[in-house]
């Protein structure tokens, strides 16, 4: 049985004698050498991080898991999120295994099938606005200071805790930290988090080094790079399609305290990059996921050399919630009579 983030990591958690310990079985993702990519981009030592690999298939088990054990701990019985969708899936499940209610808003038609029909099958009570995710968060923000239901964002400092972990296995597995970490940034928890896993770690003699963060917005919805609140963001990527960051000061400081960058790439980019992982590794992201490698070519391309650089890149959520993108551009595959004959023959066998 996999210990999880609480039982694992709990000497860096807020882990407490009355904090109740559990698992979905999340953490401990595979970390997986990409030959066929360092090739194509000419980077010295690449590695892709499967966060889709953890159960409801993104990183936000990692912080949901601490999140709803302080729920319980704090005797709460309600919790809310705003979503994009991997965070309501996760809200809903981690809930859902502890007898918590959950309450989810979402943007009306803006969310991977995949992401509501996890919401839905794990029977969170689900609200769609006629808005975006910020106006969701600003709507969960005041509802969870009314009543009493535990707010479990990623504003949540518990949700960071528990996705700083994520930091300490790239160490765990590569004895040291890599020099550069590529990451979608959207709400901006997850940069804020790494960073500061991190540098715990740092400090507690596990590593000798921390990397550079290099955070990625996509090109319609890049707050921080563009420097404002974008009003309407549009991007392929539904995940990070935000355009007021809930923790952008923390981002900030991620990336100039680690020497890193925040840059955007468009969703030609994403896209490209997206099938690259898929053909050239084997990886199936989903299109926020691919955002990190579509940033590393785009620097590689721009000169910066990664030729002596052992670099990171964290696939944050699995392709498998979000076919629709996949689907509506996929090419015409053949369909023929169940006859050996043909079958043959349309493979050039004939
Ligand atoms: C939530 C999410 C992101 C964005 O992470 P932030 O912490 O909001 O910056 C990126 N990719 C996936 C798959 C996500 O679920």
């Amino acid at each position: 049985m996999k210990p999880g983030v609480l039982v694992k990591y709990k000497d860096f958690l807020p882990v407490t004698p009355e904090t109740p310990l559990f698992s979905l079985g999340e953490g401990d993702t595979p970390l997986v050498r990409c030959s066929r990519l360092e090739q194509e981009i000419g980077c010295g030592e690449l590695y892709l991080k499967l966060e889709g690999c953890n159960p409801t298939g993104s990183f936000k088990d990692r912080g949901m898991v601490v999140a709803i054990a302080k729920a319980l701990e704090a005797g709460s019985q309600t919790i809310m999120c705003a979503s994009t969708g991997n965070t309501s899936a996760s809200a809903a499940a981690y809930a859902a295994h502890c007898g918590l209610s959950a309450i989810i808003i979402v943007p009306k038609g803006n969310i991977a099938l995949g992401k509501l029909t996890q919401a839905i099958v794990y029977e969170a009570k689900i609200v769609a606005i006629n808005g975006n995710f910020d106006q969701a968060l600003s709507i969960v923000r005041s509802l969870t200071e009314k009543h009493p239901v535990t707010l479990v964002n990623s504003v949540n400092p518990h949700r960071i805790e528990g996705q700083k972990t994520a930091a300490f296995e790239i160490i765990d597995v590569l004895g040291n930290a890599p020099d550069y970490l590529f990451i979608p940034v959207g709400n901006a928890g997850n940069i804020t988090a790494y960073w500061q896993g991190f540098v715990e770690y740092c400090q507690a003699g596990r590593a000798s080094r921390k990397p550079s963060l290099m955070g990625f917005q996509a090109e319609g919805a890049a707050p921080i790079v563009r420097g404002r609140v974008i009003k309407k963001p549009q991007t392929v990527a539904s995940a990070i399609r935000i355009g007021n960051p809930a923790s952008w000061q923390q981002a900030v400081t991620a990336r100039d305290e680690s020497g890193g960058v925040i840059d955007m790439v468009s969703d030609e980019e994403i896209m490209a990059a997206h099938r690259l992982m898929a053909t050239k590794e084997g990886i199936f992201g989903e299109p926020a996921s691919a955002a990190p490698l579509a940033g590393l070519i785009k620097l590689s391309q721009q000169g910066m050399d990664f030729s002596t650089k052992q670099v990171v890149c964290v696939v944050t959520g699995t392709g498998l919630k979000d076919t629709d993108v996949v689907l509506k551009s996929a090419q015409p595959f053949l369909e023929l009579p169940a006859d050996l004959a043909t079958v043959e023959q349309a493979l050039g066998w004939g």
